[in-house]
Order: structure tokens, then C-alpha cells, then sequence
């Protein structure tokens, strides 16, 4: 069955053009007009991608983003215009997958869309045996990563970048490397690794794990024991 996209979105106009453009893409769509409604909605339906304007009346859209994030990893794509910057970057600590900025073009929404699934599955498709480094797990192919069998509950982006420095272990990598290996066809800058890697951390840290992500300086990461 096709991928089911949940488009979030107050501006009538903007959500039939995005739904329109879905639905040519072949997949399925339902539009929420509110936060409370996309929360609802998201629930019900269980979508495969959420596509989340912040400004919306009511619940925000980074509210509906916390609570998607506490209680799944479906990728979400922010929709957000140019002046509100600082709600990208909170709203990709908060886990946001990848981001879009007003006004766009449909289009180009629709590529990162497909990017962002591609990535999804692609993790799913990944396998292998799970990669270790020092206490923390990391199961591709069950997309789970966990400290002496607590499992984190990371988002997939933190679960890209934590896989690929743990493919590796003691490997610092760059910014731009870990950038390209977790978002590869996104125009995101350098600090949103900062972003998602600080959640990582503390994600970690919540598990008692200290001093596992070590950030490097004037490089970027690396995964090691210490
Ligand atoms: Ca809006």
C-alpha cells in the first residue's frame, strides 16, 4: 500500500495544493487544519510522514511534534516560514526529520518527502548484525538501539547518525560527513548534527551511559569508550 502522508497544514489553499501533489506522487493523504485535529488524526490513521506547519491556532505545531516524538518515531517534515528560524532548530532538536521553508515549492516538498521515506525504509532494509560500542546496541534491522537491553527511544534521525558513527567506532567524523550520511538529500546546515547528536546524548546520559558520544573539537563526533 502506498505511504500515508498527514498534512497539517491552517492555510486551506496550501493543504489542497500539498494534498494535490501528494495524491500525483501516488500516495494517500489526510489534512488536519488544527493541532488538537492532527493529533487526532495522527492516532487514528497512524500516517507513514507528517508534514507539520508550526503556526497553527491552537496546539502549535511543535507541541503536536513533542507528542508525536513521545510516543513514535514517524518521520515529520516542519513546514515553518523564513522568519522562524528558531523554531527549525527547536523543532529539529525536538526531532524533526527535515524542514521546509514558506513560501515553497510543491515540488520540492515532495522531493524531500520521498528523501525522507527512502531514508526510512532504507534503515529498515539495512540489517545485519547489530553494532556494539561499549554498553549501547544498535539493531538496524529492527531500527532500535538500546543500553544493556533498555531500549533509547531515539528519533530516526539521532538513529541514522548514531548507526553511522557506530559503524565505526573511535572514527571521529566530520559535521559534513554526518550530515551527509543521516540527511543526505537535505540542504540543512552543519549545527543541526549539533542539534540531533545533543539529543542523542542526553538520550544516552538518561541510561546512564556518560561519555560514549564524544563531540571532538575542530572535528565533529565520534562513538567510543572511554
Ligand atoms: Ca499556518
Amino acid at each position: 500500500m502506498s505511504a500515508l502522508i498527514l498534512i497539517v497544514e491552517d492555510e486551506p489553499h496550501l493543504a489542497e495544493v500539498l494534498e494535490a501533489y501528494a495524491r500525483q506522487e501516488g500516495f494517500r493523504s489526510e489534512r488536519a487544519a488544527d493541532g488538537n485535529a492532527a493529533l487526532t488524526l495522527y492516532r487514528a490513521a497512524r500516517p507513514d510522514l507528517v508534514l507539520l506547519d508550526i503556526m497553527l491556532p491552537g496546539r502549535s505545531g511543535l507541541d503536536v511534534l513533542r507528542a508525536i516524538r513521545a510516543e513514535s518515531a514517524t518521520p515529520v517534515i516542519l513546514v515553518t516560514a523564513r522568519a522562524e528560524e528558531s523554531d527549525q532548530i527547536v523543532g529539529l532538536e525536538l526531532g524533526a526529520d527535515d524542514y521546509v521553508v514558506k513560501p515553497f515549492r510543491p515540488r520540492e516538498v515532495m522531493a524531500r518527502v520521498r528523501a525522507v521515506l527512502r531514508r526510512a525504509s532504507a534503515v529498515l532494509e539495512a540489517g545485519e548484525t547489530p553494532l556494539r560500542v561499549g554498553p549501547l546496541e544498535i539493531d538496524r534491522r529492527a531500527v532500535s538501539a538500546s543500553v544493556l537491553g533498555q531500549v533509547l527511544q531515539l528519533t530516526p534521525t539521532e538513529f541514522r547518525l548514531l548507526s553511522h558513527l557506530a559503524a565505526a567506532p573511535g572514527r571521529a567524523y566530520s559535521r559534513q560527513e554526518l550530515l551527509e550520511a543521516a540527511l543526505p538529500d537535505s540542504d540543512a546546515l552543519e549545527r543541526v548534527v549539533d542539534a540531533h547528536l545533543a539529543g542523542a546524548r542526553r538520550k544516552l546520559e538518561g541510561a546512564g551511559v556518560n561519555g560514549l558520544l564524544q563531540t571532538v573539537r575542530g572535528v565533529g563526533y565520534r562513538l567510543s569508550e572511554v
